[in-house]
């Protein structure tokens, strides 16, 4: 076994939050010799999209945005609109421009160095962090997991993920707008439940369609595939595609906490690190945010590191939007229906973002029925 060089940093996982907190590090003012990345995968692959709404200026990922939009479209039963995201603009950025642009910096500064490796371990011995490995023990000042995900399941709790599956197509005739994404598409069958489509355009003739549910649990590759191609040769008309690329996945969205058992000098980024927003399942712009606090911690020379927190009133929100979809005594249809209809859309892209204030909270839970959200919360508050 390899043992003991000593590191300033480990970060155990090099997908979304630990690349994004190596590069920021980088790119910080901060003093340091030795930086480890660690994953047991190469990251070379095209393995997701991801796509998430900012009004924020001059990104360290700028480089690598695929496309940006300045309206999406919103789709329900009797209820249809383009609607102007100004002063947000939604953004995409491919798996795989992420992982090739963040390892090429990261390779070009001798601080940083990369294994890969399988984690079996990561803990916390006389004030120091370690990790290990089958070859390796390894220890550093403060180590940042993304790799390792402990979720305390409470069975009270709604404990949901995202669920999707997408084709990237490709159409022989001109077949999508490119100017405009399809944020969600309600019109498909709900099966008592929360169910959409959601497209991202690439050019005329190349889209992602993804049929996506929010629930307990996910769906057969069987139901995906029917549900898509139904959608694809119905609703859009499409008679001739070839499927170019599948992207398949989950995202928590849960009522419970990830935990740290790892001790004071592990840190969670990512969804390990409760990044994945609850109600929404979208987590690209939180683990910015939040590998930004921590960098900006370190950087004021904190001596010790606090996982950043979610405001607690978001939190309840999330809770309450959780046990309104679990329940359904309303469709998850009609209250994101009316989220779109009833609010100014950029009140709302402020809310789910997290960035509102708690007058424009107010407003948005009085545009839904407040019958509903009034049970649910009294439940949760008196839990
Ligand atoms: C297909 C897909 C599409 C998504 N699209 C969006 C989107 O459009 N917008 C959005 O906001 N969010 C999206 N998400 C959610 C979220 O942004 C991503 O899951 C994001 O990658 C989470 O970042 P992370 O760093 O926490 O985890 P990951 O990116 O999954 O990184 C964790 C890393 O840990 C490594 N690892 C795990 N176990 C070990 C081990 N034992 N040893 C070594 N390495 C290990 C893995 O190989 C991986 O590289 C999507 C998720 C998926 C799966």
């Amino acid at each position: 076994m390899n043992n003991d060089k000593k590191y300033d940093y480990i970060i155990a996982g090099m997908g979304c939050a630990g690349l994004s907190l190596a590069i920021q590090l980088k790119r910080s003012s901060l003093k340091f010799s030795k930086v480890l990345l660690i994953d047991k995968d190469l990251k070379n692959k095209n393995d997701r999209t991801w796509c998430f709404w900012t009004k924020e200026k001059n990104n360290w990922f700028d480089k690598i945005v695929y496309n940006r939009w300045d309206k999406f479209l919103f789709k329900s039963s009797g209820f249809e609109k383009e609607i102007e995201l100004h002063p947000y603009s939604y953004l995409m950025i491919k798996g795989i421009d992420f992982y090739d642009f963040c390892l090429k910096e990261l390779k070009t500064d001798s601080r940083f160095e990369i294994i890969t490796d399988e984690i079996q371990e990561i803990n916390t011995i006389d004030s120091q962090a370690v990790l290990k490995t089958k070859n390796h023990f390894l220890s550093c000042d403060y180590l940042f997991n993304s790799a390792v995900r402990t979720l305390n399941k409470k069975t009270n709790h709604i404990n949901y993920v995202q669920h999707f599956k997408g084709w990237l197509l490709e159409t022989e005739i001109d077949s999508f707008n490119v100017d405009c994404p399809v944020f969600m598409d309600f019109t498909v069958e709900q099966h008592n439940d929360c169910r959409f489509i959601y497209i991202i355009p690439f050019s005329k003739t190349k889209a992602l369609v993804e049929y996506t549910g929010f629930s307990a649990e996910k769906l057969s590759d069987e139901f995906y595939d029917g549900a898509l191609k139904n959608y694809i040769e119905k609703k859009l008309n499409i008679a001739s595609y070839k499927i170019k690329e599948t992207e398949k996945g989950e995202i928590p969205m849960v009522e419970s906490d990830f935990t740290n058992p790892f001790g004071n000098r592990v840190i969670n980024i990512g969804t390990a690190g409760g990044s994945s927003k609850p109600s929404t399942g979208y987590t690209f712009y939180f683990i910015q945010k939040n590998t930004k606090n921590i960098v900006a911690q370190l950087e004021n020379g904190t001596k010790e590191i606090i996982t950043p927190k979610r405001a607690k009133r978001f939190l309840l929100y999330d809770k309450i939007l959780l046990h309104v979809l679990d329940k359904k005594e309303i469709e998850a249809k009609q209250v994101f229906t009316t989220l779109f209809q009833k609010n100014k859309v950029t009140n709302l892209l402020a809310f789910l973002n997290e960035e509102s204030s708690f007058a424009q909270d107010v407003a948005i839970m009085n545009s839904v029925s407040k019958k509903h959200f009034i049970k649910a919360t009294i439940k949760k508050l008196t839990k």
